[in-house]
């Protein structure tokens, strides 16, 4: 964490001195005519290169089993791929399904389904209900808040702790209100705090009651294997905790090797309880006779075993690490002490949370804008792409290269330190 945002005692004098130079700096930055990207987490060429054995599927195309894989068929996924991942996302083997290329779409499809089937424990269609809602931590991940958007779906927002969302607001709103049907939770390495949700998080989502019988934890772990350091971050056991306490399917775990193989080109996963994937297994056997089971057999080829994928995860970290700590070393040297900025130092994931004093995260990112580099809208952390504070701006490391990203990052701080000061000022 950096300092908390309070302005230190400056006199008026001083901060004027602060912005004079901030907006020097500023012209000069603009006058470089930069064109920096930092907008979404996306892996870097070189990250992607670590994958590119992938395409040279040697061998018979058959599993395991001997099934010809290069026929239709297959449903659940190839076993052998989802035996590499079933202990890295803690779902067992026979609960874990190995789809398309992209675990947001079957998120998406999560959604449909129970719009459009009554769910296990559920009394109705939730079309049918007269409205629906899902608790929103914020800041979260923006596509899941549109997914909520595009289908209706009411959003709540809930504060994020250092601990995960914060649970007395989780359990009050589940017990009292029966249109809470869904919480969205990324919980290793969260988009774009980097929180790892504690043990009590996840046991109290498994055990509170809820008002609604069909509620369920979209669990999105796309995360789950992405550490920066040498010390993988645990969580608890989110399925076996809701069998444990009676509420045995109100789990849905995603995952994907989206940025581990290909983003786009790798296989995405779904758990959940045996009664879930029934339902789910219903509804996409009419959707599809079957996932392409040669990118998942490329996958098995690739990755090996649990210990191959984890061996692969650390090339990721030592690619992007040096990333994140050049960020953390230029916020600190050009913020620290200032009261103008704090930011996150995730262990794991994509994202770095910068955070800077309320009303200033929209004006920071037109001025880095006008400087030619790109940030992520702000906003686009809380529903409907509309921060109340407008403090929060997302950083996503990974795919510049070092040199453009330090360069961006330093561009950055100077529109930090004008709007801040300017804002002391006005
Ligand atoms: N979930 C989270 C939390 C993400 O940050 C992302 C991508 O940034 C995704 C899901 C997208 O996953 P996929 O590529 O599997 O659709």
């Amino acid at each position: 964490e950096g300092t908390p945002v309070n302005a230190p005692a400056s006199t008026v004098e001083e901060l004027t001195t602060q912005r004079d130079r901030a907006q020097q700096d500023h012209a000069a930055l603009v006058a470089r005519g930069l064109k920096l990207d930092l907008t979404r987490g996306k892996p870097s060429p070189r990250q992607l290169d670590l994958a590119d054995d992938l395409v040279d599927l040697q061998g018979p195309l058959t599993s395991a089993a001997g099934t010809d894989l290069r026929n239709y068929g297959g449903l659940q996924g190839l076993p052998e791929l989802r035996a590499i991942f079933s202990d890295e996302l803690q779902v067992p083997v026979e609960q874990l399904l190995a789809a398309g290329n992209s675990s947001l779409e079957l998120m998406h499809d999560a959604l449909v389904f129970a719009q459009l089937g009554t769910l296990p424990g559920g009394q109705r269609r939730w079309v049918d209900e007269p409205e629906i809602a899902f608790l929103c931590p914020v800041p979260g991940y923006d596509r899941h808040f549109a997914l909520c958007e595009r289908f209706g779906i009411k959003m709540i927002q809930v504060p994020m702790t250092p601990d995960g969302p914060d649970m007395d607001v989780v359990e009050r709103l589940v017990a009292e209100d029966p249109k809470v049907k869904g919480i969205w939770c990324v919980p290793k390495y969260s988009n774009p705090d980097g929180t790892v949700y504690s043990d009590e998080t996840v046991r109290r989502l498994a055990a509170m009651p809820t008002a609604a019988p069909d509620f369920r934890i979209f669990w999105d772990n796309a995360y789950a294997v992405h550490h920066l350091t040498d010390e993988a971050a645990e969580i608890a056991d989110l399925l076996a905790l809701c069998a444990e306490h009676g509420n045995a399917d109100r789990a849905f775990v995603f995952g994907s090797t989206s940025k581990i193989t290909f983003a786009g080109g790798g296989v995405a996963f779904f758990g959940s309880s045996p009664a879930n994937i029934e339902w789910w297994q219903a509804a996409t056997a009419k959707r599809s006779i079957g996932p392409d089971k040669i990118n998942q057999l490329r996958h098995v080829r690739f990755l090996r075993d649990a210990e191959g994928l984890r061996e692969h995860m650390r090339k990721h970290a030592a690619l992007i690490r040096p990333k994140f700590d050049a960020v953390d070393k230029i916020l600190t040297a050009e913020l620290d002490g200032t009261g103008l900025a704090s930011w996150t130092k995730p262990a794991g994931g994509y994202f770095i949370s910068l955070q800077v004093p309320e009303g200033c995260a929209r004006a920071v990112v037109a001025k880095a804008k006008e400087a030619g580099i790109a940030l992520t809208p702000a906003g686009a952390t809380h529903p409907y792409g509309d921060d109340p504070t407008d403090s929060v701006i997302r950083i996503a490391p990974t795919f510049p290269d070092q040199a453009e990203l330090e360069e961006a990052i330093t561009g950055l701080t100077t529109c930090v330190r004008l709007v801040g000061t300017e804002k002391l000022l006005a």
